[in-house]
């Protein structure tokens, strides 16, 4: 049985699918569904959750969500929940790591940049069955973009084990310290046990 992302961001389903290889995982334009889901919860997990179950009820399958962002100490924890889209609907991805650039530019001490990305996944069936799992990534922002790989913030967050930015990293070092595998990695025993018709194995 397939295990359907809800998610139509690319980043997101191409880690996915790497991180759960033994699985096929299938994106919502696969199933021609066409959802947006106001992400209305204050949290990484509510928002996950009504994603999830958005998705599930709409297509009588698994649905496994990820609600994901970037910490900035500096900024009191911005962006947070509000990552995917910091700065209003007219920038992209290259222009929201600018804008972080720019809020950064009176913290310029590597020390004064710690950030995190965070990373909850909830995997919800139509029956109501449900679990969930969380990781974290640490490290600061970079003082200028850096790097083609990955997706959104990668260009900007500097991992300081390999002193380069998560966009030089190749995809499977990503895959091994991202919140993402983190997070992943704690979901895989709950997915096999809450949904046994997944047939992952262990
Ligand atoms: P969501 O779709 O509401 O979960 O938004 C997630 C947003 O957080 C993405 O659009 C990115 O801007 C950011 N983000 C999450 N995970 C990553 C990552 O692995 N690399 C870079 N940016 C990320």
């Amino acid at each position: 049985m397939a295990l359907l992302l809800a998610s139509n961001n690319a980043g997101k389903l191409r880690e996915v699918r790497a991180l759960l290889a033994d699985i096929a995982v299938v994106a919502p334009a696969a199933l021609g569904l066409e959802l947006d889901v106001e992400e209305s919860g204050q949290t990484f997990a509510a928002n996950a959750q009504l994603k999830a179950r958005a998705y599930a009820a709409a297509s009588g399958q698994i649905a496994l969500a990820d609600d994901s962002g970037l910490e900035v100490n500096a900024l009191g924890g911005a962006p947070g929940i509000y990552s995917a889209r910091y700065g209003g609907p007219d920038l992209d991805d290259a222009g929201r790591c600018q804008l972080l650039l720019t809020q950064l530019a009176p913290y310029p001490e590597p020390a004064q940049r710690r950030a995190r990305f965070r990373c909850v996944l909830c995997a919800v069936s139509p029956d109501g069955r449900q679990c969930r799992a969380e990781g974290t990534c640490e490290g600061r922002i970079a003082p200028a973009p850096a790097g083609t790989n990955g997706f959104g913030y990668d260009p900007v967050f500097f991992v300081p084990a390999y002193a380069k930015t998560m966009a030089q990293l190749d995809p499977q070092v990503k895959n091994r310290l991202s919140h993402r595998a983190e997070a992943l990695a704690a979901m895989r025993p709950l997915l096999a046990n809450t949904f046994p018709e997944l047939a992952l194995a262990r």
